[in-house]
């Protein structure tokens, strides 16, 4: 067994590492205050080149593996969540359609320009009353002539505001259960294309969450990505990969968390001595680091299984379920340590507190992770 990152994941890392510490950290705390999507720094990791691993050379991409897509998704979510949820949807679920069942014309129109981040990719299957359970989607695509008629409302969609192309769910057959869904191209400047109230959110304050909102919208045929009724099951191709990417966010916001807790401990002087000499304290660190190598140790042998060529849904799930609790924890544990600056905006614990939410949620909550992990143990 060899549990170590090869040479260029290395590089890979201390790259982004290099990136987040002098830019996004520095701006993190405002990006959120401000409740703002941070452009600028999205630019950059397209001119870094970072939302073309894993995509061919042709489109703009470079031959990454899945654990350097893990590094740079725990690198970036240590400085901040909004930026690497942006970048993670960006690379995975906002362009994952497109290149795989998209035409050459929309590859060249869409994808290249969003690997370079001059274009905003997102995804829409959730709705008001279908989020976990997917099947239950209510929005539909009517065939129409040359094409489809999109109606519907998505709610959640992750930088709706600001995409110029949607991935959505929608269901060509509404009483064939999740056969009848299947997954569309829709730009944003189509007829029909509208935005419905933006979410204020308690945590990812940056990312333009809001309504979509889809009224005989008319897309052509060559929009249906994949054929009728495979739409599922493509989507099922990167759930393995959304959940370790969310395992990976988890990992870099836990990090984020349990380092601000270390050096305040160091700092913070009680009963005459730095509160980290009070066992109590200590242990709790020791418990937060704990948690969160063992949260590694899951998401990056399921990332690696993944170059290895072997989907292991039971694994991802675990990875997802196990670091985005881990997450959690440690970053409660962080604001207890911080005491009452743990509930001060002024500093960074609250921050990851909040985040923090955010990861229980994308890619399966916890209680549903469970039920399929349970599955996949054939139990
Ligand atoms: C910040 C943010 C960004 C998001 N971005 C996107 C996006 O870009 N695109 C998109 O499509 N969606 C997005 N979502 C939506 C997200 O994927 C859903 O919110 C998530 O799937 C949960 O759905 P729900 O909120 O409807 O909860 P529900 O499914 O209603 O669940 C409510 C509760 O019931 C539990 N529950 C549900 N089913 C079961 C079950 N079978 N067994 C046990 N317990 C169960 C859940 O665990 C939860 O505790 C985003 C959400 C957030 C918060």
């Amino acid at each position: 067994m060899d549990f170590r990152f090869t040479e260029e994941q290395e590089l890979l890392r201390s790259s982004v590492a290099d990136f987040v510490d002098k830019e996004v950290v520095p701006s993190a705390a405002q990006i959120d205050e401000e409740g703002r999507f941070p452009d600028q720094l999205f630019r950059k990791v397209g001119e870094l080149g970072y939302f073309g691993i894993r995509y061919p050379e042709e489109y703009g991409g470079w031959p990454g593996d899945y654990v350097m897509f893990a590094l740079m998704c725990e690198e970036l979510a240590r400085g901040s969540m909004t930026l690497a949820g942006s970048v993670a949807m960006q690379c995975l679920m906002g362009t994952d359609f497109v290149y795989r069942f998209g035409t050459e014309g929309q590859k060249r129109r869409l994808l290249v320009p969003a690997i370079r981040g001059e274009k905003i990719g997102v995804i829409a299957m959730t709705e008001s009353d279908a989020g976990s359970d997917l099947g239950a989607i209510r929005t539909t695509a009517s065939p129409d002539g040359e094409g489809y008629v999109l109606n519907g409302r998505k709610m959640w969609v992750t930088n709706a505001s600001l995409a110029d192309f949607f991935t959505v769910a929608a269901k060509t057959d509404p009483d064939a259960g999740f056969k009848g869904i299947d997954m569309f191209l829709v730009e944003r400047e189509t007829p029909g294309v509208s935005l419905g109230k933006g979410i204020a959110k308690m945590g990812v304050r940056g990312l333009g969450t809001a309504e979509l909102i889809l009224e005989d919208c008319r897309v052509p045929a060559e929009n249906l990505f994949g054929s009728e009724g495979t739409g599922f099951r493509n989507l099922q191709g990167i759930l393995g990969e959304i959940r370790i990417m969310m395992g990976s966010l988890s990992l870099g916001l836990g990090r984020a968390a349990l380092d601000a807790a270390i050096k305040y401990a160091q700092e913070r002087i009680q009963f005459g001595r730095p509160i980290v000499k009070f066992q109590a304290i200590s242990h709790r660190l020791a418990e937060m680091a704990t948690n969160l190598e063992a949260a590694r140790l899951l998401v990056y042998r399921a990332a690696w299984l993944l170059d290895q060529g072997q989907r292991d849904m039971r694994l991802a799930s675990m990875a997802k379920l196990f670091a985005s609790e881990m997450a959690n924890h440690v970053a409660d544990n962080a604001c207890r340590i911080f005491g009452s600056y743990g509930f001060a905006m002024e500093y960074d614990a609250q921050r990851y507190f909040r985040d923090a939410r955010f990861l229980l949620l994308g890619g399966g909550t916890s209680e549903v992770l469970r039920g399929i992990i349970a599955h996949e143990m054939g139990l």
